[in-house]
């Protein structure tokens, strides 16, 4: 008996801590919106066919005064949990949109941000993305492509596809984010008439290596194309998964191999000194 009330006391002062902790984080966000902690990266998405630059995606940093750096991957799922990830994509689109000369974006770049389901189903999505709109659209033709991730399920509900049809009259993309992980791929890509479907780098990873996982890659983008999709391949890492997908007819290529998550002042750098492929890069042939 006294292990027994001794196990749900610790169970008990553990999921206090845990809740405790969700609890801070979300105070803490809130402050940090209010304090300048949280800023954008970007990164590169290439031409898989050209080598050419064709946009960037937008990833939030934050910088968290007491317990430094804090991956996306965590605090997003809190900030979903608690309601906050609708002000937190709000605050996104405010830094996106202030980043915007910075970039630099040339004529029919894509941008692309993260939203989520819950923000998509609200009546005021369509305000607070048209708000960005007007900002992009003062600085040229830039396509705004808004990722979904698979991993969630969006509600299959009328107001969704009323956002979703306002948007895309506004020239707005879509894109079906970490295709492959989700349970509800198929659903999605009816539900979504996405424009993009973003292959999760699990599988990209496994080219030359997961003979199984493989398979599924190349069942991707067989579907993709039968289905006229414009595919994304994230976390490219290596020459010969870059090579794999170009040669599998995979239009976009996304990941460490061409570029990391950078900040809105260094793309101009990258972008002039970026070439597909250089010689001797990470084994790419060494051609006299
Ligand atoms: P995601 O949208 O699938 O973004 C791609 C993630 O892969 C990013 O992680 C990026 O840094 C990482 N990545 C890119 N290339 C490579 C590579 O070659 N190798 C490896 N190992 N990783 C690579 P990050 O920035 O940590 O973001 C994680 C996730 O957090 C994102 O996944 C996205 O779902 C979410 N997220 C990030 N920013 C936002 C945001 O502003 N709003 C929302 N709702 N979600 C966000
Ligand atoms: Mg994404
Ligand atoms: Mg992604
Ligand atoms: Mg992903």
């Amino acid at each position: 008996l006294a292990f027994l009330v001794l196990a749900c006391l610790v169970c008990g002062y553990l999921t206090r801590r845990y809740f405790d902790r969700r609890m801070t984080l979300a105070t803490d966000m809130r402050k940090g919106m209010r304090n300048g902690e949280f800023h954008l990266v970007y990164q590169p998405l290439v031409e898989l066919g050209t080598g050419a630059f064709s946009g960037v995606e937008a990833l939030l940093r934050w910088n968290h005064p007491s317990a430094g750096p804090i991956r996306p991957d965590l605090f997003i799922p809190v900030a979903e949990e608690n309601g906050l990830i609708v002000e937190l994509t709000r605050h996104v689109f405010a830094l996106a949109a202030a980043d915007l000369r910075t970039l630099g974006l040339p004529p029919h770049a894509h941008l692309g941000l993260n939203v989520c389901a819950q923000h998509m189903a609200r009546t005021d999505f369509v305000d607070d993305v048209e708000a960005l709109l007007r900002r992009i659209e003062g600085l040229g033709p830039i396509t705004l492509v808004l990722e979904v991730t698979e991993r969630a399920a969006l509600p299959d509900s009328e107001v969704v596809r009323a956002n979703m049809r306002r948007l895309r009259e506004r020239g707005v993309q879509w894109a079906i984010d970490d295709f492959g992980t989700g349970h509800s791929s198929l659903a999605y890509i009816e539900q979504l008439e996405a424009d993009f479907l973003k292959i999760d780098r699990a599988f990209v990873n496994s080219v030359g290596t997961d003979a199984v996982s493989a398979v599924v890659l190349e069942t991707i983008i067989t579907l993709a194309r039968k289905l006229d999709l414009r595919m994304v391949a994230e976390g490219v890492e290596t020459a010969r998964q870059s090579a794999f997908l170009r040669a599998h007819g995979v239009q976009f290529g996304q990941g460490y191999y061409y570029g990391r998550p950078m900040r809105a002042r260094d793309l101009g750098a990258w972008r002039q000194a970026f070439v597909l492929d250089p010689p001797g890069k990470d084994g790419a042939p060494l051609v006299a």
